[in-house]
C-alpha cells in the first residue's frame, strides 16, 4: 500500500521554490538558445522591407538593433525574477516611438506602417516588453490623444512621449473582464471634480505608472467615463500581482480606489459611454492589422527556434 504524506501536519517542512536567485538559463537549460545570442533576422522571405518607405525602414532598423543588443540579453534574467528592468526605459525613449502615430505634442507622428513595424520589432524579441510599451503608448497615450482636451494633451503627452512619465490604462475589474461594459467602479460628481470608488485588476504598468487612465461609471448618467489619476492621489492603492506564469516582466497591478478625488480638469471629455472606450482599439486597428500582415516575423522566429 502506498503511504500518503500527512498534509494536516503543520510542522511538516514543505519544499519552497520561491526566493531562489534567478536561474542561469544557459546552465539550467543548455539546450535553450541563450537570450544573449538572440538570433538576428537573417532574411526577409516576403521582401516586406522593400515595401517600406526609407523612414519606416530606419525606424525598423533602430528598434531591431536596440532590441537585439540592449534588451534581449537581459530579458531572461528579469523574466525569472518577474521584475521590470527600469533601466531600459531611457533606451526605449531614445528610439522615439512612444506615441506612435500621434501628431504633435512631442509625439513621433509615425506612419501606420512605421508604428506597426516598431511594435512588431519589440514583440519579436520580448512579448512582456511589447506589452509594457503598447499599454503605455497605444492604450494610455492614444486615449489621451483621442479623448482628452487640448489642455490635457499639452500637459501630459510630451513627457509620456519622452517616457519621462509612464502611463497605464485601467478598464478590467476583478469581476468584469470580457464583460467590461458592466464595470462597477463609480464616479460621483462633487464640487470641482469627481470621487472614484472601486477596484481594477490585471492593469499592466500600474505598479509604477505616473498616470493612470481609469474608466468608471458616472453615477448621474450611468455611463462609462474616463479619468486621468496621478499615482500619488490619496485613496489610491496599487498592489503587484504575484506568481504569474506568463508575461512575467509585465507588472500587473490590483488597484483599489477609496474616495479618490479627480479634478474636473482630469476628466477625459471624449469618454462619455462604453462605446467611447472603443475609439482607441479602433484607432489601433489599422496598426494591428498591419502587424498581423507580417508573417515573416513569426516565420523567422519559428525557423530559428530549434
Ligand atoms: C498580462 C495581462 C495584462 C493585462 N493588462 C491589462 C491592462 O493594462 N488594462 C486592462 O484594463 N486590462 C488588462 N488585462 C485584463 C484583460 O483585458 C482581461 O484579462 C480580459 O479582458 C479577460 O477578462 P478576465 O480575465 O476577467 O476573463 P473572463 O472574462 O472571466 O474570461 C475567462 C474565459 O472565459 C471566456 N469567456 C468570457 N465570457 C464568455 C462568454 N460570454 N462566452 C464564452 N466564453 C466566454 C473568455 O474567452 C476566457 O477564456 C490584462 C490581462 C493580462 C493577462
Amino acid at each position: 500500500m502506498v503511504s500518503r504524506p500527512n498534509l494536516d501536519n503543520a510542522n511538516m517542512k514543505m519544499p519552497s521554490y520561491f526566493n531562489f536567485p534567478a536561474l542561469d538559463v544557459s546552465v539550467a537549460f543548455p539546450q535553450a538558445t541563450p537570450a544573449s545570442t538572440f538570433p538576428p533576422c537573417a532574411s526577409d522571405y516576403f521582401h516586406f522591407n522593400d515595401l517600406l518607405k526609407p523612414e519606416e525602414q530606419a525606424v525598423r532598423n533602430r528598434v531591431r538593433e536596440c532590441m537585439e543588443k540592449e534588451i534581449a540579453p537581459i530579458m531572461t534574467e528579469y523574466w525569472e525574477k518577474a521584475e521590470f528592468p527600469f533601466h531600459v526605459i531611457p533606451k526605449f525613449a531614445a528610439l522615439r516611438i512612444a506615441g506612435g502615430t500621434i501628431k504633435g505634442y512631442g509625439c513621433p507622428d509615425l506612419s501606420i506602417a512605421g508604428s506597426a513595424v516598431a511594435a512588431a520589432e519589440v514583440a519579436r524579441v520580448d512579448a512582456s516588453c511589447s506589452t509594457f510599451f503598447l499599454v503605455h503608448s497605444s492604450l494610455a497615450m492614444l486615449t489621451i490623444a483621442l479623448c482628452g482636451s487640448e489642455a490635457q494633451k499639452q500637459k501630459y503627452l510630451p513627457s509620456l512621449a519622452q517616457m519621462k512619465t509612464i502611463a497605464c490604462w485601467a478598464l478590467t475589474e476583478p469581476d468584469y473582464g470580457s464583460d467590461a461594459s458592466a464595470l462597477k467602479t463609480t464616479a460621483t460628481k462633487v464640487e470641482g471634480g469627481w470621487i472614484l470608488d472601486g477596484q481594477k485588476r490585471w492593469i499592466g504598468n500600474s505598479t509604477f505608472a505616473d498616470l493612470l487612465v481609469i474608466f468608471a461609471r458616472n453615477m448621474t448618467t450611468n455611463q462609462i467615463n474616463g479619468y486621468i489619476v496621478k499615482k500619488d492621489a490619496p485613496g489610491l492603492t496599487v498592489t503587484k500581482m504575484e506568481n504569474k506564469i506568463g508575461l512575467r516582466i509585465v507588472q500587473n497591478g490590483d488597484i483599489v480606489m477609496g474616495k479618490v478625488f479627480v479634478p474636473d480638469d482630469d476628466r477625459l471629455e471624449g469618454v462619455n459611454s462604453f462605446q467611447d472606450t472603443n475609439k482607441v482599439p479602433k484607432g489601433e486597428e489599422t496598426v494591428w492589422s498591419t502587424i498581423s500582415s507580417f508573417p515573416n516575423q513569426s516565420t523567422e522566429t519559428c525557423s530559428n527556434a530549434r
